[in-house]
This record gives structure tokens, sequence and C-alpha cells, in this order.
């Protein structure tokens, strides 16, 4: 008599997670994003338009795709965005196309988007979005951040501190929490819950028919 061998002839299936990470700017959503993309194959990263101008080392397609409010509204009425919001007297959507191809590929999508947009995709996809809201250590902190990384004037940052408190708000309508103390901490957290998401039993699609088949025998 064969021993029964639990081993897959074929990669099971899983359904894509649809990873939110949402912070007031500057808690470091672009530099945990960044490192998690380096590390992890199977993860994408949907690139939103946005009306706002560029900053400095900004490409287009690469950190958003820079459009003008028509052409945004346009796309919104055409049902071409996932979900769409006005942040920071800017529009800021998430293309759809690219993220339904990902997920069909069975890929896992990352999403740099603001309490608002997390809503909206936890409204549509409930099952598919783990939402992880970053904080940073303190205000002082988070202010001293945006100021380091040089890329916007004072009166932006100004208009981003004010913001914070807002955007910290909505930190209860989140899966997890990571504050952004060590950088490499974050990195580690973010990637624990991606790995645990990966694994949850919901997910694993193909692995339903292969465990009635095993107890058939
Ligand atoms: P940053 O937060 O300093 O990186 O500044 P950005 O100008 O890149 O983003 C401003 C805000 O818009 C952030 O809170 C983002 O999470 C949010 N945001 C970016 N893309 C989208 C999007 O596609 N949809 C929504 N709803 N928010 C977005
Ligand atoms: P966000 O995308 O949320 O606006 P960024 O990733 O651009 O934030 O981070 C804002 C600034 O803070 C950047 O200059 C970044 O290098 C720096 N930063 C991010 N995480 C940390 C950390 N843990 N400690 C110190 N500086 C950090
Ligand atoms: P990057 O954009 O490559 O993530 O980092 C740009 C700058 O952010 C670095 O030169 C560094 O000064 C700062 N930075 C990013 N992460 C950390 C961190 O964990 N600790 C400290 N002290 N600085 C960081």
């Amino acid at each position: 008599m064969t021993t029964p061998v639990f081993q897959p002839v074929a990669p099971i299936a899983r359904r894509g997670v649809m990873l939110v990470l949402s912070s007031p700017s500057g808690a470091g959503k672009s530099s945990i994003s960044r490192a998690l993309l380096d590390s992890e194959a199977e993860l994408a990263l949907s690139v939103s338009v946005t009306t706002r101008d560029p900053r400095p080392g900004e490409d287009e397609a690469i950190h958003y795709f820079f459009r003008s409010v028509p052409e945004v509204e346009a796309m919104a009425e055409k049902g071409e965005l996932l979900e769409w919001a006005k942040v920071f007297e800017n529009y800021y959507g998430t293309p759809r196309q690219p993220v339904e191809q990902a997920l069909q590929a069975g890929r896992d999508v990352m999403f740099d988007i603001d309490w608002q947009g997390n809503r909206q995709l936890k409204a549509n996809a409930p099952d598919d979005v783990v939402s992880i809201f970053i904080l940073p250590p303190s205000l002082a902190e988070l202010e001293s951040r945006l100021v380091k990384r040089g890329q916007d004037s004072a009166e932006v940052i100004a208009k981003r501190m004010a913001k914070a408190v807002d955007e910290i708000s909505h930190w209860g309508e989140y899966d997890y929490c990571v504050v952004n103390i060590s950088l490499e901490d974050s990195i580690a957290q973010v990637k624990a819950i991606l790995h645990a998401e990966r694994l949850k039993r919901e997910r694993r699609i193909g692995m339903a028919a292969f465990v009635a088949d095993a107890l058939a025998g």
C-alpha cells in the first residue's frame, strides 16, 4: 500500500489580496510599499491617477498617472475608476483595469490610498481588502519627516499637517495598525500581515476541491 502524499500536482490557486496602506502624508507609506515591491514577486502596486503636479523625481505611470481634472472626471463617469476621492484639493483615483487584471492573474495588489478610498474598496470587495493604517510615532516626528523629505513647500506641509489629525481619526476603520518607528520593523510587520492573509482558508480557492478529493480517497 502506498502512503498518500499530501502534495498538489499543480500550484493551488488562491484569491489575490487587495492590500490597502493608508496614513497621514509623511508617515512612511511610500517607503514601506517600495520595500515590499522589491521583495514580493507576487505583489503589484496600483498606480493611481492624480490631478496634482508631479514632485521632483516622480515619473508618469510609475508613481502616478498625472491627468487633468476633466480627464479624471471623464474616467470616473465611464466607470474606469474602482474608487476616487478628493484629497488635499486634488482628485486621486484607482484605475480599474490593471487591478482586475492582476487579481485575475493570481497576484496581490497594494494600494496607497486615503481613508475615503479604503472605504469604497472595502464596500465593493469586503472579502478581498486587507487594510493597514500606518501611524507616525508622533505628530512632531511626522512634521519632521515631511520637512526632511524636502519635496513639499512650507505651505503644502502646513496643509498636510492640518489634515493629519483628520486622516488619523479614521484608523478604527482598518484591519491592522503599524506604528512606523523603525522602517525595518514596519516593513517586516506589513510583510507578516500579507503572508498570513495569503494563507487564509477563504483565499485558498483551489484547496477546497483538493481537500474534498483527498477525503474522498
Ligand atoms: P503622500 O501621502 O505624501 O505620498 O502624498 P500624495 O500626494 O502622493 O497622496 C496624497 C493622498 O492621496 C494620500 O493620502 C494617498 O493615500 C491618497 N491617494 C493616492 N492615490 C489615491 C487613490 O487612487 N485614491 C484615493 N482615494 N486616495 C489616493
Ligand atoms: P508617505 O508616503 O506616507 O507620505 P514617505 O514614505 O514619503 O511617506 O516618508 C516620508 C519621509 O519620512 C521620507 O523622507 C522617508 O524617507 C522618511 N521615513 C519613512 N519612514 C521612516 C522612519 N521609520 N524613520 C525615519 N524616517 C522615515
Ligand atoms: P528611501 O526613500 O530610500 O526609503 O529613504 C530615503 C531617506 O529616508 C534615507 O536617506 C533616510 O534618511 C530616510 N529613512 C528612511 N527610512 C529610515 C529609517 O528607518 N530610519 C531612518 N533613520 N531614516 C530613514
